[in-house]
């Protein structure tokens, strides 16, 4: 049995145990969070967070594409969030590999030239940084006030915050 179908049982397993009820469609906090897909940060556990709270907008690295634009211009338009948080973290793979090195990879393996940007990077407090300022300089979003980067650290389960000069 692959890990998939464990999953599935799990499912059946976990539905059982919860009563039916509809959350709204909003988030309850007012909030939209956009952090790497690292296995190790259950940003749900670590923030505290429930069901119903928040918006979590996860790729390698979190960091801010012309996707993650999109869903944060859904996410406030649509939906009602109005702060972001940012939080990247400790070991993370993107700092691992380097975007020539992982596009000519890709390209040698494949014959084609990846038409996306790689986003590796190696200083991580610049790297919040500079997500902080793709967020706030996005004019696609409404609210752009309230905008915070972290970095998670994955051995203390701590955040620590990451300030900018350029203040909104
Ligand atoms: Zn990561």
């Amino acid at each position: 049995m692959g890990v998939i179908d464990e999953l599935i049982a799990n499912n059946v397993a976990f539905a059982g145990a919860l009563p039916t009820r509809h959350l709204d469609l909003r988030p309850g906090r007012r909030l939209a969070i956009v952090t790497c897909m690292d296995s190790r940060l259950d940003v749900f556990a670590a923030l505290q967070l429930r069901d119903g709270d928040a918006h979590i907008l996860r790729n390698a690295g979190g960091v801010i594409t012309d996707d993650v634009i999109r869903s944060l211009a859904v996410s406030q338009r649509r939906l009602g969030t109005r702060e972001v948080m940012l939080i990247h973290h400790t070991d993370c793979g993107m700092q691992a590999l380097t975007d020539d090195g992982f596009r000519a990879e890709l390209q040698q393996a494949t014959g084609v030239a990846p038409s996306f940007a790689i986003e590796s990077f190696t200083d991580l407090d610049a790297n919040v940084r500079q997500s902080i300022l793709r967020v706030r300089r996005s004019p696609f979003l409404l609210h752009r006030d309230v905008v915070r980067g972290f970095v998670y650290d994955v051995d203390t389960h701590l955040l620590r915050e990451i300030t900018t000069t350029d203040e909104p």
